[in-house]
């Protein structure tokens, strides 16, 4: 039945939520935030402007718009505070979540003035029962605790306006409010959990564009995400990173004697163990066809050639290497100018190929 598959579907998916660590919560609230503010924006900021257009109305009850003009109008401020501070907190979720309900009851508090100034308030409940529209909206970035704080808050607001408005039909207003407050906290939480599903084929799709499909290393497309203005990114002060590049030596020859497809294995067997005697942080990533980069976090210069050489002996004297082979390792610090480090340990390596191959040369 599709309502179980549905249910099932959205359970396992608030298991996951509810499995992600601190860090991984706060990211994907961010994506969350990131993907649909823009279309939340425009929805409030139109909702906002348009009720402008209830100056019509108020008319219509009133005979006059000289009550009602300016709590009408005063929606502007809210919409000139949202722009000033989203403009210079554009890239913090939680600010952007925080102003997007200030814009809403923004819409609420407008609204509530300008019905204290009306002589006929029985249609607030009309009004009140649109603005959870509202919410609903808000609700594609929030997250679902803040649907919760949310709601609790909105019922406040109509509480403390009923001193002043006094409401027709305040115990209707309650009686509805309360069960679509709590239909809409659900359907947040649903709406949260289909968005998990996109952040996680995306998290998929983005690791496979920058795996390489072979030996399961980084390939050149993660240098576009660490290297930003030729610079690594993330760099902690103080902290020593080295770059080795490894090249098999006669590798052309691997392939004309035992096969292509010896060839790739070897290449597997050196994407692996180069993954498996890296520590975490380092990246190790096939930069060609039988090359591969090490960047060496928090390492110097001579731990990188003291690690190196312990790989290339490590490759000459395994025994379970497809067919026997040797590496050749160019080694430099990292300068902080990333193109210069690649320079040396191109030349680097260039000399190790001249001098008789299977060594370690630091530049
Ligand atoms: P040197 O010791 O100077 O590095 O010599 P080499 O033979 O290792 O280097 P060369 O650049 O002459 O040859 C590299 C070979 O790597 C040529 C190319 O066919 C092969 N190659 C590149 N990518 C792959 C791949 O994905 N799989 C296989 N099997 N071979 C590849
Ligand atoms: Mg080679
Ligand atoms: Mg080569």
């Amino acid at each position: 039945m599709r309502i179980v598959d549905g249910a099932k579907t959205i359970i396992s998916l608030l298991r996951d939520l509810n499995s992600m660590s601190r860090d991984e919560k706060v990211d994907f609230y961010q994506s969350k935030c990131d993907y649909y503010q823009g279309i939340v924006e425009l929805g409030l900021v139109v909702s906002a402007l348009v009720t402008l257009c209830f100056i019509y109305s108020d008319y219509m009850i009133n005979g006059t718009v000289r009550h009602t003009l300016l709590p009408r109008l005063s929606i502007l401020f809210f919409i000139v505070i949202f722009y000033i501070v989203t403009h210079f907190w554009s890239h913090n979720s939680r600010v952007m979540v925080v102003m997007d309900f200030f814009l809403g009851h923004g819409m609420v508090i407008a609204a509530s003035w300008t019905a204290y100034n009306l002589v006929d308030r029985s249609n607030s409940i009309e009004g009140i029962i649109i603005v959870n529209l509202i919410w609903l909206v808000v609700g594609f970035v929030a997250t679902p605790m803040d649907s919760v704080i949310n709601g609790i808050v909105f019922i406040i607001e109509i509480i403390i306006t009923n001193i002043f408005n006094q409401y027709t039909n305040y115990d209707l207003i309650m009686a509805l409010e309360v069960p679509i407050i709590i239909g809409i906290m659900f359907v947040e939480y649903v709406m949260t959990a289909y968005y998990l599903d996109h952040y996680r084929v995306t998290q998929k799709l983005e690791l496979a564009m920058v795996t390489d499909p072979l030996t399961q290393v980084y390939n050149r497309h993660l240098l576009e995400k660490i290297i930003s203005k030729n610079a690594i990114k993330d760099v902690k002060t103080g902290e020593h990173i080295a770059v080795a590049l490894i090249d098999i030596d006669d590798f052309k020859k691997i392939n004309d004697e035992n096969g292509h497809y010896t060839g790739d294995l070897t290449l597997l067997y050196m994407g692996q163990k180069l993954s498996k005697e890296t520590h975490d942080d380092d990246y190790v990533i096939r930069y060609g066809g039988e090359e591969f980069v090490v960047i060496l976090r928090n390492c110097d210069v001579n731990n990188a050639c003291a690690r190196m050489e312990q790989f290339r002996l490590d490759i000459v004297n395994a025994k379970d290497t497809p067919v026997p082979f040797t590496i050749s390792v160019g080694v430099s610090c990292y300068t902080g100018d990333y193109s210069k480090t690649l320079q040396n340990v191109d030349n680097a390596l260039y000399k190790a190929k001249n001098t008789g191959k299977n060594k370690v040369v630091v530049m």
